[in-house]
């Protein structure tokens, strides 16, 4: 319940520093907490940031970075601190590395179309230019006849150049086909590439549903259309307990089980997303009422008993989640959308739902 809230209160939910003579009074332990926290949270915003610079590479970085938050979290060492921060810095030359590798390969595929682009150009205008250039000579050779006394040289030179201007015009013909065949051969190629993409750019690496810029950009366009739609707001009750007991690893195993018993509670018409964390978003191009239906249904099948594999054997796991509805009220923003739906799941979760239990 922590990413949505974040990013609807924006960079001006920062904590208020304390006034000097309040600091004064602190005691040192006091202060290395707030250091600590501080610390804690800009590892999970570098994170955030990271996945919206780059999904692929960032979702890596932000996992590492949200399992070192957590630890810290339990653990306050100085050792620990120190630790973490190596590992810290090792995870992020990791992904710059990668990530400069990423859109350098994506300079690289850029460059590819171009130059596949300007290689058809250069084919179409090579054979532009051999046809007026047959076609030239052709042209030349008929002006001569003009000049030919003898009546039956001029229909053998007629002859001769009609048969010259069929084999050019069949010739063009030919050639203009293979350049068109190649020509839509490199589109459909570039299409297939795109569509990989646009559909990579657009997944949850952990999940595969679709990821929290997809939804963004499914709301905005939504809004700006003016649509029916409704936006529902799930989050797994008493996660971090799970990942506490069992470790992150089997806490990403319950959150791919989770995300594919939601996607197949869904209609093929809804669009189904990780927000982030254990946050997932229902998009329902429908009113209130039906959407409350459907979602009830949803959120019936997905919660329940899972068996996630640990490393030390199956574990037994009760999952709930609350969720918070909202239709779509124009002239309203996506931020107060998302706000109306946030509130509706905060309502839902105070209202005392059973956390995920381990059986
Ligand atoms: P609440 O009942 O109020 O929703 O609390 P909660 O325990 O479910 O925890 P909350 O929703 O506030 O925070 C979600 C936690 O999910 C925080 C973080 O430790 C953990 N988390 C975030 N991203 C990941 C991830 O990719 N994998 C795993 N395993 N845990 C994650
Ligand atoms: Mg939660």
């Amino acid at each position: 319940m922590i990413s949505i809230r974040k990013y609807l209160d924006g960079p001006e939910a920062v904590a208020v520093t304390p006034a000097p003579e309040t600091r004064n009074r602190r005691s040192t332990l006091e202060v290395a907490a707030v250091y600590l926290d501080a610390y804690r949270s800009a590892l999970t915003d570098f994170g955030r940031c990271s996945v919206d610079v780059c999904a692929s590479t960032g979702a890596p970085l932000e996992n590492s970075l949200v399992r070192t938050s957590d630890g810290l979290a339990s653990s306050r060492s100085a050792d620990l601190v120190a630790a973490s921060a190596a590992q810290v810095r090792a995870c992020l030359k990791e992904w710059s590395h990668n990530t400069a590798r990423h859109f350098q390969q994506k300079a690289a595929e850029v460059k590819q179309i171009l130059l596949a682009m300007a290689q058809t150009t250069a084919a179409v205008t090579q054979r532009d230019q051999r046809c007026t250039d047959q076609l030239t000579s052709i042209t030349t050779s008929l002006q001569r006849i003009t000049s030919l006394d003898d009546i039956s040289a001029m229909r053998r030179a007629i002859e001769h150049n009609a048969a010259n201007l069929k084999a050019s015009i069949d010739r063009m013909q030919v050639e203009g086909r293979a350049v068109l065949d190649q020509m839509q051969a490199k589109v459909a190629a570039f299409e297939t590439k795109l569509q990989e993409a646009e559909d990579f750019a657009a997944c949850d690496p952990l999940t595969h549903l679709r990821n929290r810029l997809y939804l963004e950009d499914q709301l905005a366009q939504r809004i700006s259309a003016g649509s029916r739609f409704c936006v529902a707001i799930l989050d797994i009750d008493g996660f971090k307990s799970v990942n506490d007991t069992h470790g992150h690893v089997l806490g990403d195993e319950l959150l791919k089980h989770f995300a594919a018993e939601l996607r197949s509670a869904c209609r093929s018409s809804d669009i189904v997303g990780r927000w982030g964390g254990d946050e997932f978003l229902v998009l329902l191009d429908c009113g209130i009422d039906n959407a409350q239906a459907q979602i009830d249904r949803a959120v019936k099948w997905a919660c329940g008993n899972y068996t996630v594999q640990g490393t030390e054997g199956p574990v037994k796991l009760t999952v709930g989640a609350s969720v918070g509805l909202a239709e779509f009220a124009a002239p309203e923003s996506m931020k107060e959308l998302l706000d109306r739906a946030d509130a509706a799941m905060y309502q839902n979760k105070r209202a005392g739902r059973p956390p995920t239990k381990i059986a």
